[in-house]
């Protein structure tokens, strides 16, 4: 949706992000045009999409050299209706609400949101709530309750400080390190002095505990191989990845440079979401349930722009049933076991709570 709210806090990514206009603190809101936004500005016009369910704030594409995949037009398909969160999902919108601890006062920030599952599910515990994609895939929950935006991640097209707290999650991975530094600049520019942003994603080290990790692996490689499982989805959505963050000393280093200090950090050793998630549900789901071809994908299948791999992994997701769902909350419960037992040893994987200094 497109509130009041959004309306106020939106700006010109090119005017007024990134500090192209560098005007002492002068930056005249859009003004209202159809049913989008002008730039008073530079006249730039941002519609509003999809039906008025998100406002159009992307740059021009001439912005950036590198885009990433989740803004190609071909990884574009409609989300279904939202699932209750499980597993990893589960275990990540948990970490972000202890740490975080929105409340009801506060305005978020969603970077990088995705379909927006976590904003859908974060709504009862919010104030505002915002979320900004590259791309289009939301889902129709959030579509119709939650403030949402298309644009780049690296020029937020919103007001200095018009936010309490900030959550991206999955996201860093996805930039260059030139990317990580102007995104994480921008969060810091968009939250007040003060404000909190959560962070999870990893850098390129891993504990003595994920060697169990590297098993389950290696067995699940070999049992795609085997036709055993279906190890394409993830593969696809980790050949996004571009791993800037090499060490935690690396990531320190941006952090001081992008206006952040460390309030609390946990690490993500994962012994029972490799055993559940990387494993025993792949191996359940693909050789007990039948795969459901979605008909509004299944015509996609051939506009990949030169991507030899399948974007449309969800169409053939199995439809596991409401029946399936007490098992896998049991699972997700389960996991929480990898935080609580192994959160203090020092991994790849981290949740991370920045305060903006
Ligand atoms: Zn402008």
């Amino acid at each position: 949706m497109i509130s009041e709210y959004l309306r106020n806090v939106a700006r010109c990514p090119l005017c007024h992000a990134g500090g192209a206009s560098g005007t002492n603190g002068a930056h005249p809101p859009l003004e209202p045009a159809g049913d989008g936004l002008r730039c008073p500005t530079c006249q730039r016009v941002y519609p509003a999409q999809g039906d008025r369910g998100f406002l159009d704030l992307r740059p021009p594409a001439e912005t950036f050299d590198k885009l990433t995949d989740y803004a190609d037009e071909a990884f574009h398909q409609r989300a279904g209706s939202l699932k209750p969160l499980f597993l990893s999902a589960r275990i990540k919108m948990d970490m972000m609400s202890k740490m975080l601890e929105p409340t009801s006062s506060d305005r978020v920030l969603d970077i990088g949101c995705g379909k927006g599952q976590f904003l859908y599910y974060n709504r009862p515990s919010c104030g505002q709530l915002v979320g900004i994609d590259a791309g289009t895939n939301f889902a129709p929950e959030p579509l119709a309750t939650v403030d949402l935006a298309r644009g780049d991640i690296r020029l937020l097209p919103f007001d200095t400080g018009s936010f309490d707290k900030a959550y991206s999650l999955d996201v860093l991975e996805h930039l260059d390190e030139e990317g990580v530094i102007a995104m994480l600049t921008e969060a810091r520019r968009v939250l007040r002095p003060g404000g909190k942003l959560f962070l999870y994603s990893h850098v390129m080290m891993s504990s003595k505990l994920a060697v169990f990790q590297r098993g389950v692996n290696r067995l699940v490689h070999w049992l795609d191989r085997r036709g055993l499982v279906d190890n394409g989805p993830e593969r696809e959505r980790k050949s996004d990845h571009l791993n800037a963050m090499k060490s935690y000393e690396q990531l320190d280093a941006v952090l001081a440079r992008t206006g952040f200090r460390i309030a609390k950090i946990r690490y993500y050793n994962v012994f029972f979401k490799a055993l559940f998630e990387d494993l025993l549900l792949p191996v359940v789901e693909h050789n007990f349930f039948k795969k459901k071809a979605d008909p509004d994908n299944a015509d996609n299948e051939h506009h990949h722009h030169g991507h030899d791999h399948d974007h449309h992994h969800d169409s053939t997701k199995p439809d596991v049933g409401r029946w399936a769902y007490p098992p896998l909350a049991l699972a997700s419960t389960i996991m929480k076991l990898d935080v609580v037992l192994f959160g203090r040893v020092r991994t790849g994987p981290f949740f991370l709570l920045l305060e903006a200094v």
